[in-house]
């Protein structure tokens, strides 16, 4: 690193230290990583020689650490002297590392303060409405989380009770509801919380004896947005609690906003009245993204990571992670992570590799019809000759192909593959698979047709 940099000057300001700091690294590590890693982090404040530096998650700091401590050091001692230092602040929470473990997270604890005080709203100011991707599976949750977010409490959308399965955007929406009140009207009292931090702050009152307080805390609120009230069933204490809190709100015109895994009405095991006074507002249910959506929504995030991925690339991905928006952005970082790692573009081959880790055990969705289709259309041959006793060479050799790869690609038994091509047994089956499988080491020209027939069938072309 021989970078001539002016030698520590004091009168330079955060942004122009960091600035610096980004040219010497520049120069040190492949464009992949100076673009995932060092470009999405954002100089904050110089004190002296210590230069704080926001991050958008702890994976970064890992990362960095692991792969470039020395040149950080290094640079920030060329920067800002023999005494300078690089602290980290994170300003987004740790979500993107929900890939690696799907159990919601939340670290910090309830303010015990009287509501009159500034208090915490937890919200995480990253999940906003202007980066949440609008699609057909959330068009009505989206909707009227907007409508709320606009006049709180003054809408028939009250409670706004929104339900969809794992990943699919229930807390970004919900806390964007938050974030959007908060920032536009400052003495709006707005809190988030899950219900499983609810239930643990609430038997942390009973041993406090500060049930009262507790329960006030609540009551005080303008805006009350639970996530995963599903956490509340077979606990009728808290349940009980919340019915008040929920009632005292609810009279006040105050604005309830709750989040679950399944609409109240198949919530067994909450309290019947709970579940009536859900349903007294809008339920609106998210499902997973269409295709078009999930494109928009790697696309973005892709782009918040300074990276833009080729058409194909998206599409790829987008085919093959259909039912988890967390799965998608996973796999983006986690695509990130190996290039980074190796130094190597985002090719093709490592977007497979990295699709096939994240999508591990999935299972095939694929069927023999399909597959038959695609091996027909490739070798031009009829697709009901190949379930004819016809022993024409090319259908001889498609039919071959189409069963070895029903083998590969479903986990359909040789006796299934068999009858659906025309009723043959599993031996002839087997005698497919094997005679392909040599032919595909004797001639390549056969192994290349093979490949792009998988690519096509893989990525349902
Ligand atoms: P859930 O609470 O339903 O399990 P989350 O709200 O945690 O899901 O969403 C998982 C991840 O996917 C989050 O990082 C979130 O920002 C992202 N996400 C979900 N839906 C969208 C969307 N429509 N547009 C952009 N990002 C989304
Ligand atoms: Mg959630």
């Amino acid at each position: 690193m021989e970078t001539k940099i002016p030698s520590k000057n004091l009168s330079l300001n955060a942004t122009q230290a960091w600035k610096e700091c980004l040219k010497i690294i520049k120069e040190n590590v492949p464009n992949i990583t100076y673009n995932t890693w060092f470009l999405p982090i954002k100089p904050a404040e110089l004190d002296k020689n210590i230069l704080k530096v926001e991050v958008p998650n702890s994976f970064f700091i890992e990362w960095i650490e692991e792969h470039y401590n020395t040149l950080i050091n290094k640079t920030i001692n060329q920067v800002l002297g023999e005494n300078g230092k690089l602290v980290y602040v994170i300003v987004q929470d740790d979500d993107n590392l929900d890939l690696f473990d799907d159990v919601p997270i939340q670290k910090k604890s309830i303010p015990s303060k009287p509501a009159e005080e500034e208090h915490e709203t937890f919200l995480n100011p990253k999940y906003r409405f202007d980066n949440f991707i609008k699609g057909e599976g959330n068009q009505l949750a989206r909707a009227a989380a907007i409508a709320v977010s606009e006049n709180p409490g003054e809408t028939s959308f009250n409670p706004l009770f929104i339900y969809g399965g794992v990943g699919l955007g229930k807390t970004h929406l919900i806390q964007a509801i938050g974030n959007k009140i908060v920032n536009e009207s400052k003495n709006k009292k707005v809190i988030y919380l899950s219900a499983d931090i609810f239930t643990v702050e609430f038997v942390e009152a009973i041993q406090n004896n500060t049930v009262n307080e507790f329960s006030n805390f609540y009551k005080n609120m303008d805006v009350l947005i639970i996530d995963d009230i599903q956490f509340l069933i077979g606990k009728e204490k808290t349940q009980d609690l919340f019915f008040h809190i929920f009632n005292t709100l609810h009279q006040a015109g105050k604005q309830i906003v709750l989040s679950s895994d399944k609409p109240p009405k198949d919530l067994n095991g909450l309290n019947e009245r709970l579940i009536s006074r859900f349903q007294w507002g809008l339920t609106a249910d998210i499902q997973p993204p269409d295709f078009e959506t999930r494109i928009a929504i790697l696309n973005n995030k892709a782009k918040s990571y300074g990276i833009s991925l080729s058409n194909d690339i998206l599409e790829y991905i987008a085919y093959n992670i259909t039912t988890n928006i967390r799965e998608l952005e996973g796999c983006l970082i986690k695509l990130l992570a190996n290039a980074s790692l190796n130094s190597a573009e985002i090719n093709f081959e490592l977007v497979k590799k990295t699709v096939k880790e994240i999508a591990t055990v999935r299972e095939t969705n694929i069927s023999i019809e399909y597959i038959n289709k695609v091996v027909c259309d490739y070798f031009g041959v009829d697709e009901n000759k190949v379930r004819e006793k016809n022993r024409k060479k090319e259908v001889v050799i498609a039919r071959q192909v189409a069963m070895y790869l029903s083998k590969k690609l479903t986990r359909s038994s040789l006796k299934t593959i068999g009858l659906h091509f025309g009723g043959r047994d599993h031996s002839t089956v087997i005698h497919a698979y094997n005679n392909i499988d040599r032919l595909i080491e004797e001639d390549p020209s056969l192994k290349e047709s093979i490949d792009t027939i998988r690519n096509k069938i893989e990525l349902g072309l």
